[in-house]
C-alpha cells in the first residue's frame, strides 16, 4: 500500500472519531502529507525503505517537533512553537514514520485520568463516560480508536502504563536511560521516561527499538546496545522455563476482584506456556506512594520554575512590576493540580523540612529499589495489575486528588526503581472495560518483557 493511502485513511479516522475521543490537540494534514509522498517518492525510486516507512504516529504534546505547537497540556505553553525535535521522535522520523498529530495530555503530565488537560479531557473509546487513564490518555486513546498505528507516550508513575490498560493497548515503560528525554518537556526528571503505545506487542518492540539507544543530547542516556527487538520476538521460544514472580503486596485490599481475575486467567496461561510461576514479596510497596509523590513534585517544583512569563508561551498583560508578572502568568498559566504540585514540591524541599521529607523519600526509593533487585536474583520478571480498577467515570476522582495518588500504587514502584516494565490486555469487565496486566523486568531486560506479553496478549 502506498504511505499516502494509509495517512490518508488515517486522517479521515481522526476527522471521524475525534470530536467525540479528543485526542488530538494538534493536526496539520498538509505537513503529514508531505511526509507521506517523501516516502512513496523514495519506494519509488527503488530505494530500500525504513523499518517504520509510512507507519501513522502520534505524538504526546509534551514531546516536542520543531515548529510545531507543544504545550504539554497547559496554557502556560500556548503558542510556544519549539526550536528543536525531540531524540525519540527525530528518531521516528528518521525510521519513515508519518506524524499525524500532537496529542492530548494531563498537564505536564501530571495526572491520572487525563482530566487535568486544559484542554479539556480526552474520552475512553471503550465508553465515552470513561476516563482513557492518565497523563498519556490521549496517547492509548488513539491507538484503541485507530486513529495512529502507534503513539509516543511518556511515563513518570504510570502513564503510559496505566492508560494502555485502561484503553486496551499495549504500553511500555522502558528502563530509566533506555530512551532518551532530550526534547521532552519535564515533570520529574529522575523519573521521566518516553515509550510507546501500539495495538500489539510486536509493533511496540518495533517502535521501542527506533527510539532506543545512546543520545549525546541527555546525560542520563544509557551506551548499552540496543538489541533488535521484534527480530528477537519472531525467533522466540516463548516461555518456558521462565521464572515469573508475583508479589503477594499487589493482590491484597483495594483490588478491584475482575481486575484480579484477569490477572490470574494471565497467570494460568502464563503457566500453561512453561513459565514457573513464584509467590515473592516487595516488602516496601506500602510506602511508594507517598514516596513518589514528594520525589515527584519536589522535582516539579524545580522543573517548572523555567515558566515565568519571560521565556515560553504565555505572558498575562498590564502587570506593573516583574514579580507582578511572574505572579500573575503563572496564575493564569498554570491549572489547579500544577499548582498543588508546586506548592507541595516547594514545602518538601525547603530548608525546615527536607530532611524529613525529600531526604528521606530518597532513602525509602533505595530501598524500594532494592526490594526489586532482590526480587530479580530469583525470578525473570514480576506479574502484577497496572491499576486497581479498569477504567473509572470522568468526574469520579476529581474532587478528591488524594484517592487519584492512591490508584498509582501498582505503577509507581517501578518507576521509582528504574526498571522496565509493560501493559499488555489480558482481559476484560462484564461490561466489557479493558484490564491491563503490568509485566516488570529487570533494568535493560525489555526483551523478557515482550516474550512473556506476547502470551498474553
Ligand atoms: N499519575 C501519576 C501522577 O499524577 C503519574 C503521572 C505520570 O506518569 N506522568 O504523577
Amino acid at each position: 500500500a502506498k504511505a499516502g493511502d494509509i495517512v490518508r485513511n488515517t486522517l479521515a479516522r481522526i476527522e471521524a472519531e475525534d470530536a467525540r475521543i479528543h485526542a488530538f490537540l494538534s493536526v496539520n494534514p498538509d505537513y503529514t502529507l508531505a511526509q507521506a509522498q517523501r516516502i512513496d517518492d523514495l519506494a519509488a525510486s527503488g530505494a530500500s525503505l525504513p523499518p517504520l516507512a509510512g507507519v501513522p504516529i502520534g505524538i504526546k504534546d509534551v514531546l516536542t517537533l520543531e515548529g510545531f505547537p507543544a504545550t504539554a497540556g497547559s496554557k502556560i505553553l500556548e503558542g510556544y512553537r519549539p526550536p528543536y525535535t525531540a531524540t525519540a521522535v527525530r528518531r521516528l522520523a528518521d525510521a519513515g514514520a508519518v506524524f499525524v498529530g500532537k496529542i492530548n495530555c494531563d498537564e505536564f503530565a501530571m495526572g491520572s485520568s487525563n482530566e487535568n488537560s486544559a484542554y479539556g479531557p480526552v474520552r475512553n473509546p471503550h465508553d465515552l463516560d470513561r476516563v482513557p487513564g492518565g497523563s498519556s490518555g490521549g496517547s492509548a486513546a488513539a491507538v484503541a480508536a485507530g486513529m495512529a498505528t502507534a503513539t509516543l507516550g511518556t511515563d513518570t508513575g504510570g502513564s503510559i502504563r496505566q492508560p494502555a490498560s485502561f484503553c486496551g493497548v499495549v504500553g511500555v515503560l522502558p528502563t530509566y536511560g533506555r530512551v532518551s528525554r532530550y526534547g521532552l518537556i519535564a515533570f520529574a526528571s529522575s523519573l521521566d521516561r518516553v515509550g510507546p503505545f501500539a495495538a500489539t506487542v510486536r509493533d511496540a518492540a518495533a517502535v521501542l527499538g527506533v527510539i532506543a539507544g545512546h543520545d549525546p543530547l541527555d546525560a542520563t542516556s544509557s551506551p548499552l546496545p540496543v538489541p533488535d527487538y521484534a527480530a528477537a520476538l519472531d525467533a522466540t521460544t516463548g516461555v518456558a522455563g521462565l521464572r515469573l514472580g508475583v508479589p503477594s503486596e499487589y493482590f491484597a485490599e483495594g483490588l478491584d476482584p475482575e481486575v484480579r481475575a484477569a490477572i490470574d486467567s494471565g497467570i494460568e496461561q502464563l503457566r500453561a506456556a512453561g513459565a514457573e510461576i513464584k509467590p515473592i514479596s516487595l516488602p516496601h510497596t506500602r510506602y511508594a506512594v507517598p514516596t513518589y509523590y514528594v520525589i515527584a513534585t519536589a522535582e516539579a517544583s524545580a522543573n517548572l520554575a523555567r515558566f515565568d512569563g519571560v521565556r515560553y508561551g504565555l505572558r498575562a498583560p498590564e502587570s506593573n512590576t516583574l514579580s507582578a508578572m511572574y505572579r500573575k502568568t503563572r496564575d493564569l498559566g498554570f491549572g489547579a493540580e500544577v499548582k498543588r504540585r508546586i506548592l507541595l514540591g516547594t514545602y518538601v524541599l525547603s530548608a525546615g523540612y527536607y530532611d524529613a521529607y525529600y531526604r528521606k523519600a530518597q532513602q525509602v526509593r533505595r530501598l524500594l529499589t532494592d526490594d526489586f533487585l532482590a526480587a530479580f536474583r530469583e525470578v525473570d520478571a514480576i506479574i502484577t495489575p497496572v491499576a486497581p480498577t479498569p477504567a473509572f467515570r470522568l468526574g469520579e476522582k476529581t474532587d478528591d486528588p488524594v484517592s487519584m495518588y492512591l490508584a498509582d500504587i501498582y505503577t509507581v514502584t517501578a518507576s521509582l526503581a528504574g526498571i522496565c516494565g509493560i501493559s499488555v490486555p489480558c482481559g476484560k469487565s462484564k461490561t466489557g472495560l479493558p484490564i491491563g496486566m503490568q509485566i516488570l523486568g529487570k533494568h535493560f531486560d525489555e526483551s523478557t518483557l515482550f516474550r512473556v506479553a506476547q502470551i498474553v496478549e
